[in-house]
């Protein structure tokens, strides 16, 4: 096992295929076989966030306008993405993975790296690990996927790809930029649509001439991306495995100091915690769909309560959440200590790819903003006119 931080000598890239297609069909079996687009319906704002591979030969590919994937191909069946069930799966794997392997990093929804240098003696023979350990997933959970194994990560994941639809692959030891050298540069992570466009232009098609080529002269023409791609062209890649360490949950907590009877001013702490969870999770990258409040009563006897939801990180969602807990949590007429709400079952989130929502939409570009004005100013720095009068009102107790 390589040390926290230091490259893998032998890595394993593993990527679902059409992921989000997979899922759909293991809930709707009447899909297997019909071209499937998720993302939204053709006639909406929106991009492909994902297709199956019948799709795929119309033309169609991810992040494609979704009214332009319907051009290509309008008899396929146009799918929103049901994020939860996604989410839900990817921990599924991610959790079978980490009972397998030392160190596993989860590079996004539907793709992981596993660091198992030195692992031979634990794992057995690679190809045979490999196989079994595709068996187990692909049998448990009746998702298909490919995946590569290298001394790297980076040709690991181009081994992936090279194999999606043939094959899984090995590369051994040594023979990285053997392999690498005939494939198109495009393949190479890191290669955009404009590097590719400048290296077809110096006649560079293959990730062979790259090697051939002294790097002084892509670092002239790219900078420091220039050294990145010629070493990546070599097969070269210092990049660690970085653990996954999933986080369980997350909260806040306000005590008063003097006990409280009034549930405006308990309201207008929920409002204040809501947005320092919803702070966190969206600083965090999580989202949650498990809302959990937490009251106190002055007689230190305390209650809580769990309400669960659609994963969201928004303020105003949780706010909702903790309040309707709130109203159920509270039937003593005794003065409240300490009130706190808590997420769990979190998440990560994948970004803008999930908010097709109209509403979340609309609250994304708000809370992006809110976000930075804390980041730049201190997280009291915009809140709730409720939850200002409230903060007033208790430093008018104090003082008094
Ligand atoms: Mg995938």
């Amino acid at each position: 096992m390589s040390e926290a931080g230091a490259p893998p000598t032998r890595c394993m890239h593993l990527d679902m295929d059409t992921f989000f297609v997979s899922v759909e069909r293991l809930m709707d079996p009447s899909l297997n076989g019909r071209p499937v687009i998720v993302g939204g319906t053709p006639f909406q704002r929106g991009v492909v966030a994902g297709c199956s591979r019948e799709a795929r030969r119309y033309g169609v590919h991810s992040a494609m306008p979704l009214r332009q994937a319907y051009e290509c191909c309008p008899q396929a069946v146009f799918l929103h993405p049901n994020f939860t069930h996604y989410a839900e799966y990817s921990d599924r794997v991610a959790e079978m993975l980490e009972d397998s392997v030392p160190v596993l990093e989860k590079a996004s929804i539907d793709e992981f790296y596993l660091d198992i240098s030195g692992c031979g003696r634990v794992l057995g023979e690679e190809e045979g690990w490999g196989h079994r350990l595709k068996r187990s997933i692909t049998g448990e959970l009746q998702l298909p996927l490919t995946y590569g194994i290298a001394r790297n990560k980076l040709v690991a994941k181009v081994a992936t790809n090279v194999g999606k639809g043939h094959g899984d692959l090995r590369v051994p030891d040594g023979r990285e930029a053997d392999f690498l050298a005939p494939h198109r540069v495009r393949i190479l992570p890191g290669v955009g649509e404009v590097m590719e466009r400048d290296l077809l232009g110096m006649g560079m098609p293959r990730i062979g001439s790259i090697a051939r080529l002294p790097m002084q002269l892509f670092t002239n023409m790219f900078g420091k991306h220039g050294r990145a791609l010629h070493e990546h062209s070599r097969g070269i890649d210092y990049a660690p495995v970085l653990p996954y360490r999933r986080q369980k949950s997350l909260g806040a907590e306000h005590t008063y100091l003097e006990d409280v009877l009034d549930p405006r001013a308990m309201t207008a702490t929920l409002k204040q915690l809501a947005q320092r969870v919803g702070h966190d999770l969206r600083g965090k990258g999580f989202l949650t769909r498990s809302v959990t409040v937490k009251l106190r009563y002055a007689d230190f006897v305390t209650a809580t309560k769990t309400l669960h939801c659609d994963y969201t990180n928004a303020d105003h969602t949780l706010y909702r959440m903790a309040e309707r807990i709130f109203q159920s949590l509270y039937t003593r007429r005794v003065r409240v200590r300490l009130l706190g709400i808590s997420t769990s079952d979190l998440s990560e989130d994948y970004g803008q790819l999930f908010l097709f929502e109209e509403e979340e939409e609309k609250f994304d570009g708000l809370y992006t903003g809110l976000d930075d004005i804390r980041r730049r100013f201190g997280k009291g720095a915009i809140t709730y006119g409720s939850v200002l009068e409230q903060k007033q009102e208790e430093s008018r107790r104090r003082c008094a």
